[in-house]
């Protein structure tokens, strides 16, 4: 990395409207994912009301943190719009007013035969040493300021002039500043175990690393893996990739489920595909949770033949032939039931295999198994009936939601084993 390239960038988004609920900052998003492509780092971003004092600290706090400060929105003409005088302010310079800028919106306003407001005057003031970024798509012109060896970009916040004017202004002036880079990415999707857990196993490997970047994304039973390699070739950048996360794949071994970002559900279907076989599902607790994810994939209706939500005793029995006794005997939470739920469900859809859920969502529980209970039953060809115990933590939406997780991830592993 040549001396004094930029590296890491920090956004400032301004404006009140995105302080409150009903508007976003995007525009830090699309700059981000330019800034990535061209291996620069958005190290912080921070959302600033229309306020002069907040809006000179945040410029002034981010030249000292980031090499590059880009500054998006308030740029209009009017009172609330205070970027221009604040980022002057910030770095201890003046504002000149252009006349060929002034020139080119007066213009702008005659060609729509409106009058320009005196406001407008406002946005033909330069910082003193800026470049303007002309603004083909509205008023608001752009500055681009070398401050010693940082940049600070000022531009303005509607998309539909920020996106243009960034790729084709920004863009090529910061590509010339940094050197070749390319950042490379890997996803993991892992499944069956906790945050603490996983990370236990495998902060030995990745804390050693500071290139690739690791970061552990965790939701209710699914905790994503992202590797980030940013290297000056794409081939030492996969290289990277491939010593980390392959030390990684043997740490977790089939608990990674996806290695490109897909979901259970469609990782499943997919292996259902590819063995020409179907499937079928019985739910008692998730009450028609596991089929809604199936069905959720484009193209389901290949591999997926229905399912039965058998919520009371009388419907285990009547829908899918569970006998009265197993229920009397083991509950309808039992892995006796679940095994019989899965073989109903098997038998009467006709499909290749089932997987069935019966358990304690809470918060009661109806049957005397402790809440977080509950049985995944697994029915396929040649006989195979089993059933396998989950104590899943948490409310009855946590429970239901880590309950089809479980069933989908029982199935995968069975069909693992078929291969
Ligand atoms: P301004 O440059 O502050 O006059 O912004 C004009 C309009 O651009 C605002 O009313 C917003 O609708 C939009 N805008 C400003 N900043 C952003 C941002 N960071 N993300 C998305 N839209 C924005
Ligand atoms: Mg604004």
């Amino acid at each position: 990395m040549p001396e004094g390239a930029p590296r890491d960038a920090e956004i400032i988004a301004v404006g009140s409207e995105m302080l409150t609920p009903q508007r976003l900052d995007t525009n830090s998003l699309f700059i981000t994912d330019q800034l990535n492509a061209l291996g620069v780092e958005v190290r912080r971003k921070v959302i600033v009301g229309d306020d002069r004092a907040n809006l000179v600290e945040a410029v002034q706090r981010a030249l000292r943190r980031a090499d590059l400060v880009i500054v998006t929105g308030g740029l209009g003409p009017t009172e609330d719009d205070l970027t221009r005088e604040s980022v002057a302010e910030a770095l201890g310079r003046e504002l000149t007013l252009r006349q060929d800028l002034l020139a080119a919106v007066e213009e702008r306003f005659r060609r729509r035969q409106r009058r320009m407001a005196e406001n407008n005057k406002k946005q033909a003031y330069v910082v003193d040493g800026a470049e303007a970024l002309p603004n083909p798509h509205g008023t608001a012109v752009g500055q681009w300021i070398r401050e010693g060896s940082k940049v600070v970009m000022m531009l303005p916040g509607p998309p539909g002039e920020l996106k243009p004017m960034f790729a084709e202004q920004c863009v090529p002036r910061l590509a010339s500043l940094l050197p070749a880079q390319s950042i490379r990415m890997r996803l993991y999707r892992v499944t069956g175990m906790t945050e603490s857990d996983l990370d236990h196993l495998i902060a030995p490997v990745y804390t050693k690393y500071s290139n690739p970047v690791t970061t552990i994304l965790a939701s209710p039973g699914d905790i994503q893996i992202h590797l980030r390699a940013r290297c000056t070739t794409e081939s030492e950048a996969e290289r990277l990739l491939a010593e980390v996360g392959g030390a990684i794949e043997d740490l977790l071994g089939d608990r990674i489920f996806s290695r490109n970002g897909d979901s259970l559900e469609a990782v499943v279907g997919e292996m259902l595909r590819a063995r020409g076989a179907t499937l079928a599902v019985a739910e008692s607790c998730t009450g028609g949770m596991l089929a809604e994810r199936i069905t959720s994939i484009p193209g389901s209706s290949g591999y997926f033949a229905g399912g039965f939500i058998t919520y009371s005793n009388e419907m285990k029995q009547r829908a899918l032939g569970v006998a009265a006794e197993l229920i009397e005997r083991h509950t309808a939470v039992s892995e006796e039931v679940a095994r019989a739920m899965a073989e109903g469900a098997r038998e009467r859809s006709g499909a290749t295999f089932a997987i069935s859920t019966t358990g304690e969502a809470g918060p009661e529980s109806n049957t005397g198994a402790p809440v977080g209970t509950v049985y995944v039953g697994f029915a396929g060809p040649d006989g195979a009936l089993e059933a396998k115990r989950f104590n899943l933590p948490g409310d009855r939406t946590r429970v239901r939601m880590f309950a089809t997780q479980g069933a989908l991830d029982y199935l995968r592993r069975k069909l693992l084993e078929r291969t």
